[in-house]
Parts: structure tokens; sequence; C-alpha cells
């Protein structure tokens, strides 16, 4: 049946004379039945893949390429006078996500149901996700972003488990999303919820009351956690979380006849960062309920959990404090408290301890009882083995091992960039869609002038296109002509989208004093603050008051724009990434695991300007020094100044004219008038004493490079080489070259 038959049998009428909304629904339907076809039961192991964030954006069209349906479809619609791109726009997007780590489950996902992997997704089913960002008065507010429609991709199942709290208990529910392999199998995310949730505690914003737990449960992703109620909320979802996984995963292995002694033949899990840590404890604590003493429990789970790094953060690594737990799940803390125990008894080592300075430090827990250790990219795995793991890396070398981060091809290039997608299939064949290292073939094309212009015809075409489309939504004008510049990623310090502006302000500069740019340029920001990250926020405010103020100045506005996109989320980054020019990873060095961004944007012919940091390393050393613009210093250099712990932002303040200017701009009376004192102010003084990630240093540096990459840009056919051996040189962050990786060598699943 062709999906314009399905709307007919559904409203009674074909395509034409429906609405977009019921074609919508009707799809949502028609495709649910096609993922059904391709469920499979095969495979005695599976994966479970437990995560606090599921970031998968949009599935509607995704899901169509994967089921082989989309050019159909795309043709019915076609000719019934419907656009698909309108039909995408009624599709809210799951805003089940923060960044990179959530859309790395997602990505892998993706790549597990390709590769026909028996693996499940696990997390949590947010009715309001992580917050709709919106600009006010230049500043970040945050509402609630309502996701659920009657008509969803999640499918209620019967699965409810009675889930006990320290004092009470809540029942749950499990939703599904099918994840629908590209030609091939069908698996599933598992969302839980709470039964007893009260959406209408949300009041005023983000607000709600944080202490009723039973109604709380599954309202927000990360719920403000800048007081005490807020970070015990957590804890009590991270316990909901996973003790509907454990319960889940020992219902299924049990079925498919385990004894539980042999779990491990039946199930791995990958805790994804440490919010599902404590599914250790709870499956040992289940384990005992079956029967199994500690011993064989404890032995059974350590077979089973294999735990991802995502930071070297110290301050974002988890430590609840021992009253948290005490109160949240009081029957995993005897389990705890044994699971140290045993640690000190064998190594007497407290910076090896769970329990520490009366906290649980909960990726111990995973290090000691898990059966492998990974980074996210080669150089975040050798930090964390050399320094900061490097206690636990001379316990168990062998437990540690890297894999980096991939990204899936079918959204990030396939989906989101279709003209780029047929020009490679003309010029290779369609083969890189299933196997991405044969985009290398693209490299034979370097001296042909016909290719070359190609590839820059489609990137303007797609710098016209995100220009309609900011228009169309956001009412941002852009000129299609100017040079992208692009930083989209969560607001963070480390992130540095404070040094971009800097720089943004030293440009601002130039042109004012006569320097005008060859061609205009367009810096465009999209990011998140998390809400109690107030640093963050000022960075934020001060992006939005610099692009006010540039816009306003007649001098300035034609040379130079700044765009900051609102609510930055996977939809605008499918339409961002195929913009691109200049793809800015600027993090410093040694902060940034991975970055992914980073791969969607080469991957879509942007070239990298980056320090060398995180996968950054690993694209410059594929595309060769000659195709990447990198700058800064380096993680050594970064790491001994944080030992020697002798950096002083304000000494480079006063040696260096251009920094001085571009941040005494910050509390100027021209940015006083549009922004908010007290935060311009904050901002300021924190740069000035304090600048934790180091912007100065890399600043001029960073200007230099920067300068470097958009005067390149002027020499149109040596940039679409470069852009050329960007894509060519992608295929290695193929997420499934990362997730063959973690089957051959810590799922060893069937396939
Ligand atoms: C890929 C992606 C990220 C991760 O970006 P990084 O630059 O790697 O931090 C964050 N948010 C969205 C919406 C993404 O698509």
């Amino acid at each position: 049946m062709t999906a314009n038959e399905y709307v007919k049998k559904r409203f009674g009428r074909y395509m034409n004379e429906c609405t977009y909304e019921e074609i919508y629904a009707a799809l949502l339907e028609f495709v649910k039945e096609k993922a059904k076809e391709k469920e499979s039961t095969q495979g005695k192991k599976k994966l479970y893949y437990i995560s606090a964030e599921f970031l998968i954006g949009k599935l509607l069209s995704n899901n169509l390429i994967n089921l082989g349906l989309y050019d159909e479809v795309k043709n019915e619609l076609d000719k019934c006078g419907k656009s698909i791109a309108q039909l995408e726009e009624i599709e809210l997007e799951p805003s089940l996500g923060n960044g990179g780590l959530g859309r790395l489950a997602a990505c892998f996902l993706d790549s597990i149901a390709t590769l026909g992997l028996n693996g499940d997704g696990v997390g949590l089913n947010y009715h309001f996700g992580l917050f709709r960002q919106i600009f006010e008065q230049n500043l970040q507010k945050e509402v609630p972003n309502p996701w659920i429609t009657p008509q969803s991709w999640l499918t209620k199942t019967e699965k409810t488990y009675r889930i006990h709290f320290g004092g009470f208990a809540v029942q749950s529910r499990m939703y599904d999303i099918d994840v629908v392999g590209y030609e091939n199998r069908t698996t599933k995310l598992h969302l839980f919820d709470v039964e007893s949730l009260d959406e209408s505690l949300v009041q005023d914003g983000i607000h709600f009351d944080k202490t009723q737990f039973a109604k709380n449960l599954t309202l927000f992703l990360y719920p403000d956690d800048s007081d005490e109620n807020g970070r015990l909320l957590r804890v009590y979802q991270q316990y909901f979380m996973v003790s509907n996984a454990a319960r889940l995963i020992l219902d299924e292995c049990m079925a498919k006849g385990s004894n539980l002694y042999d779990l491990a033949d039946y199930a791995v899990i990958q805790i994804n960062d440490t919010h599902p840590t404590m599914v250790i404890p709870e499956l040992i604590r289940l384990l005992q309920e079956h029967g199994l003493t500690m011993d064989e429990a404890i032995d059974v789970v350590s077979k089973t959990c294999a735990y991802t790094n995502h930071t070297i953060l110290a301050e974002a690594l988890e430590k609840w404090p021992l009253h948290f737990m005490q109160q949240a799940v009081p029957h995993l803390m005897p389990i705890i408290y044994e699971l140290h125990n045993r640690v000190m008894k064998k190594y007497q080592d407290p910076s090896v301890a769970i329990i520490s300075k009366q906290c649980v430090c909960m990726a111990h827990i995973d290090i000691h009882y898990g059966i492998s250790v990974n980074g996210v990219a080669a150089l975040h795995t050798e930090i964390l083995k050399e320094t900061e793991l490097n206690n636990f890396y001379k316990l168990y070398p062998e437990k540690f091992n890297n894999k980096t981060n991939g990204i899936t091809f079918r959204r990030w290039l396939l989906y989101c960039n279709p003209q780029l997608t047929s020009l490679i299939e003309e010029l290779i064949g369609p083969g890189f869609k299933k196997d991405a290292m044969e985009l290398e073939k693209l490299s034979s094309y370097v001296n042909d002038d016909a290719v070359l212009e190609k590839i820059l015809a489609i990137k303007d075409a797609r710098k016209v296109i995100l220009c309609d489309y900011l228009k169309h939504t956001q009412n941002i004008e852009v000129n299609a002509d100017s040079v992208f510049d692009i930083q989209v990623k969560r607001l963070h310090e480390y992130k540095r989208q404070q040094m971009n502006a800097l720089y943004v302000i030293h440009k601002y500069f130039e042109i004012k004093g006569g320097k005008k740019p060859v061609r205009p340029i367009t810096v465009f920001f999209g990011a998140k603050a998390a809400p109690a990250y107030i640093i963050a926020k000022d960075i934020i405010h001060l992006i939005l008051c610099l692009s006010q103020h540039i816009s306003n100045d007649p001098q300035v506005s034609p040379y130079l724009k700044v765009v900051m996109v609102e609510n930055y989320n996977v939809t605008l980054a499918e339409k961002l990434i195929p913009a691109c020019d200049i793809s800015e990873q600027i993090s410093l060095a040694s902060k940034e695991a991975s970055g992914t961004s980073n791969m969607k944007f080469m991957l879509n012919g942007a070239v990298t300007l980056g320090t060398k940091d995180g996968a950054n390393v690993e694209i410059a050393d594929l595309v060769g020094e000659e195709n990447i613009f990198t700058f800064g210093e380096s993680s050594q250099t970064v790491i001994a100044r944080y030992e020697r712990a002798d950096y002083v932002s304000k000494d480079y303040y006063e040696k260096d004219e251009d920094i001085k200017k571009a941040v005494d701009f910050i509390v100027s009376d021209e940015m006083k008038a549009i922004g908010s004192s007290e935060s311009l102010e904050r901002l300021y003084h924190e740069l000035l004493n304090k600048d934790w990630f180091m912007t100065f240093p890399d600043f001029q540096d960073y200007v230099a490079t920067k300068d470097k990459a958009i005067a390149a840009y002027e020499d149109r056919k040596q940039w679409a080489r470069m852009m050329l051996i960007n894509i060519s040189k992608a295929g290695f962050f193929s997420a499934d070259r990362t997730i063959e990786q973690y089957n051959n060598e810590i799922w060893k699943l069937e396939k």
C-alpha cells in the first residue's frame, strides 16, 4: 500500500484533500506499521544502552529514509501539491537531550539498528524536555518544551513496575519509540514514565515544586540544580530510570532462559556517562531478591556493565552526598557501602574510594564494577589514562579503551544535505551510504574544476536555504554572500563562545577603524545555557547585545553580522551545518572530550577552525594540516598551566592592547545602553580576574588564524579542494564504525 492509499484508508480522502496535520497523523501510523515489519527477536545477547538523554531529533523523514520510502512519499506529496518540508514542520522535536552526549546516544541507536545488532536504548520520557529557549531583552528565558502530542512516535506498552524510594513508591510505565535501521532491523528506545505525573505542577516558566517526586519525576531533563531540592530530584530521577531498566533487563533475560547466574550471556549494559550508574547497585539488589548471594550478585553484575566517560571537567563528575542517597534510595545504601568496603580492603587507596568526603563518587562505582571504561576520542582517552583517572588506570589497564565518537550519516548527510548526497552519488556511486569509508574515492576529484564548481554551488544553495529558513522561522536576515562562520553547541565556558565574542568585538573595531573585510562575515551562534549557569547566560547576553549593537551601526553592519539563533536544537543543526563555511571548534585544549558537531560540519564541507582538542586532533590527522586551521596552546601546555596554577588573566589584559580594548568594550556605555549592566559587569570581571578557560593566551593566535581562514576563503578553487578533502576523509567518523568497535571490543553481540 502506498502512503497515499494509506491516507485514503485512514481519512477517506487522498492526500491532496487532507490538511498537513492529517497527512502527518496518517504517515506516523504508516511508518509505525512499516517499522514493525522489521522488528526481529534474533540474538540471545542484547545491549541495553542506558542514557539520561536521547537527542533524537524529528523522526518522520529519517524513518522514511531508513525504510527506503522517502523518495516515494516525497513524490506522492509533490503530486498532490504538498511539500515534505512543510509536512516536517508539523512534527515537534522531542526535547529529550541537552547536547553532544544525548545526540551521540541517538546516533548510536541508529547505527545499532542499521548494523542489525540486538540493542535497545533505555531512558526517561521527559514531558517538557530540557526547556525551550526564548530571548527577551537580550536575555535567555526558559519555558517548558512540551513535545508529546496526541499522535506521536511514542507507543504505550503494557509494561509497568512499582518503583520504591525511601518512604514511598510510584508506578512506572514504559513507552517505546521505534528505532528504524537503514535498510535493516527495527529496535527500540524504551522511555519510562511515572503514572502519577502531574504536568500542572509547572508554573511560571520552568518552575515547579521539586519536592513532589511522585508528580514531578519525568517533567524535565536536568531540572535546575542550583538548590538542594533540584539536586536531590536528579537522584530520584536517576534511580527511577535505572530501577526500571534493571527490571526490564532481568525480565527479558529470564524470558529468554537466563538463570541469572549467566546474565552476562544475555545482557550487556552501556552506561552513558555517570547518570545511570545506580544500575549497578540496583541490579545487585534485585539479583539478591532473586536468590543470589551478595558475592554472586556482584560477580554477575561486574561482568555485565561498561562505562563511557564524557568529560574531564572535575566539576562535571557526579558525586552525590550520602544523605541524598540515604533519603532517596536507602535500600541501595548497604550495597554501596559493601562495594566501597571491598574496594578499600583491596586497595587501601582513598583516591579510588567509592565513598569519599561524605559523597558517593559515581564514576568510581562504574570503573571498579564494570568490564570497560572508554573515552570518546583518542586524546581524551589518553588524558583519562595519564591524568584524570591515572590511579584507576594503574589498577585496571585492561579496562581502559578508546571509542572515538561518530555520527549517523543518514541524518547528517543523506537527510540534511540531499544536494551534496546526490553529487557524491553521481561521482562515486551509492556505496558510501552503507560504507562511509568509500567517501575516500572523492579524493580523485581534487583537481577536477567542474566538480569543485559544483561543490561551491551546493554550498551557496545551502546558504540560501538557511537564509530563507531563518527569515521565516526567526525573522533573521542574513546576507547569503557573506562568509558563514558557525559555532553551535551548548553554552559552556570551556567551549569558549566568549572568545569568539571577543573576536567579534575586535573585528568591529577594525572595521570602524577602516579595515574592511573583502567580503562580509556572518558569525552565527546557537547555544542553550543551563538555567543556573549564570556566566553562561551572561555570555549569551553579551552575544545578543553585540548582535543588536552591530546591526544598528551603519558603518559596520554591511561587513559584519552576529546571529544568535533561538533555541538551538537538532532541527536547526540540520539547517545550519550544510550551510557552514567555517566550523568553530575552539574549546580549550584538553577540555572537549570529543565533540561531534566538528564531524557533522566536516562531512558537509565546512573547514574546521579549531584547537587541538578532542576529535579535532583526529580530524587534523586525517585531512592534513593544510586542510584545517588549528591554533592555540596544546593540551600539555594547558594541563601544565593548571598544575602550576599560575595563570593570571590580568597580565594578558594589561600587556595586550587588543585584549584590553575588546574586554573593556563589554562594559562600555554602548553595551550598557542596550544590555544589563549587572550581567555585563559580571562577565567583564570574570574574564579579567579569572578567565578559568584561558581565552586570553589563545586570543591573538585565534584572531590571526581566523583571519587566515577568512582570507583563504577568497581563493575559491583552493577552498573547494579543502572542502572536498574534508568530505572525503569524514568516513572515519561514521557512527557505524564506532558501533562496530564497541561491539567487537566490548559488547560482543552476534550479528
Ligand atoms: C551534534 C549536536 C551537539 C553536539 O555539539 P558539539 O559541538 O559536539 O558539542 C549539540 N547539540 C545538537 C543539537 C547537535 O546536533
